[in-house]
């Protein structure tokens, strides 16, 4: 008789836990900008609105509110910095394209979830896999006529054609670039090219351009990833700055119409690779950068402002957030008025947000602002002082005090505790 030990084939729980474990590194979850679908009447299942939505967040912060899984963590290219490359010692499992699909619509019908995020390794070639995925799509969108959400990553070096069938049974399609520099990806990523990248990243912005375009013109045009495109930068795995990181963020936003560029701080794996750092940036390095996103997509500031609020290595501070840090370095441009300023004048001020903007504008159209009208719209009154005239207030040389972030700023300690590493 054969001495070798037979491996049992491993159960649904079993690869589900090693799968759903896998994915938890993709920080692009998030299921906003989507169209509405509703499976309200009796029609299809599964819907993007309403109530009985589950949401969940891993112990991490990161969103879970999807079934997020890989369809397989086997894969044949080598990234240094993902658990689940060829060289890893890692266990692996794959799940067939149906029983994907049986698990998203049972986590469905048990209101667990509200779509699907589906990644996974790439086996055979690129394009096999790249069909693999398409096929849970087709089959839930089809034959289950699921009105859920579903998020795809797409593999750019799949053909592009089957790329752009991915847009057609999705609510949001993604290519990671992986890295925020050529030379990051070339060393961390052998197997990835940023050409490759770009090329289907533009593919599918040309196909969800053109698929507005004859939505506008044609009622029954085929809708073709309705919640756009999105991708994700590691950070703290290479040598590139914040400075860097802002500075290819913007081009991606303005060069493939990008609805969110994820920022995911690097996380030591379980037998890592020698070229990667020992140790992970603070999460707060990731938390300033989607502050300074914001900055950029609803604040006005162009990305040569956001890179002058960090310091002259490129990094932003960690201990102020960079609308504050940018206040600082240009106090020529404050005390701002309340009661007189351009919407875009009170959106630099630190400590006022959007909406705090928007309630301050209709308020003064009927009567002339307090401080202690400000005070009711910010967290931090002390915050926002330095930067603002109102009816009864003048903060004379304020902007001038040497010591003015050490009075403002909350205190390191504190804030660094939230987000230690
Ligand atoms: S292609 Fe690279 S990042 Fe993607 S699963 Fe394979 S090794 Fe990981």
């Amino acid at each position: 008789m054969s001495q070798t030990a037979i491996i049992a084939p491993k159960t649904i729980l079993e690869r589900l836990e090693i799968l759903a474990d896998a994915a938890k590194y993709d920080a692009s979850c998030a299921s906003s900008g989507t169209t509405k679908r509703s499976s309200a009447g009796g029609k299809g299942i599964g819907s993007t609105e309403g109530m009985g939505i589950c949401h969940a967040y891993a112990p991490d912060g990161r969103c879970i509110s999807l079934l997020k899984i890989l369809l397989t963590n086997h894969c044949v290219f080598d990234c240094h910095y993902c658990i689940n490359r060829k060289s890893s010692n890692t266990r692996r499992a794959r799940f067939t394209p149906q029983e994907v699909v049986d698990l998203t619509l049972s986590f469905y019908r048990r209101n667990y979830i509200e779509g699907l995020f589906l990644s996974s390794g790439i086996v055979k070639s690129s394009s096999n896999t790249m069909e693999q995925l398409i096929e849970v799509a087709r089959i839930l969108r089809e034959e289950h006529d699921f009105r859920g959400y579903i998020h795809l990553k797409t593999i750019p070096e799949a053909d592009p054609e089957l790329v752009a069938r991915a847009g057609l049974y999705a609510d949001r399609v993604s290519i990671n670039v992986e890295l925020p520099t050529v030379a990051g990806l070339t060393r961390l990523a052998p197997d990835k090219s940023a050409t490759q990248i770009e090329g289907a990243m533009t593919s599918l912005k040309d196909s969800i351009v053109e698929a507005k375009d004859a939505r506008k013109r044609f009622r029954n045009a085929p809708k073709f990833a309705p919640a756009g495109q999105s991708t994700q930068m590691i950070v703290g795995a290479d040598a590139a700055t914040d400075s860097d990181i802002v500075g290819r963020a913007s081009t991606l936003y303005g060069s493939f119409g990008l609805r969110r560029v994820y920022y995911s701080a690097f996380s030591p794996i379980p037998d890592a690779s020698a070229v990667l750092p020992l140790k992970r940036p603070p999460l707060m390095r990731e938390h300033r950068l989607y502050q300074s996103d914001w900055l950029m997509r609803f604040y006005g500031y162009a990305p040569h402002e956001v890179q002058q609020a960090a310091g002259a290595d490129g990094m932003l501070p960690l201990d102020i957030d960079p609308k504050l840090a940018w206040a600082l370095q240009f106090r020529g441009d404050f005390p701002v008025d309340v009661n007189r300023a351009p919407r875009e004048r009170l959106l630099r001020v630190p400590g006022l947000g959007v909406r705090a903007v928007n309630a301050l504008i209709a308020a003064r159209r009927q009567r002339r602002l307090h401080l202690a009208d400000v005070g009711k719209l910010t967290v931090s009154v002390a915050k926002v002082r330095p930067f603002i005239i109102a009816e009864d207030w003048r903060p004379l040389l304020l902007t001038d005090r040497a010591d003015l972030q050490a009075l403002i700023a909350p205190k390191r300690s504190e804030q660094l505790e939230l987000f230690a590493s």
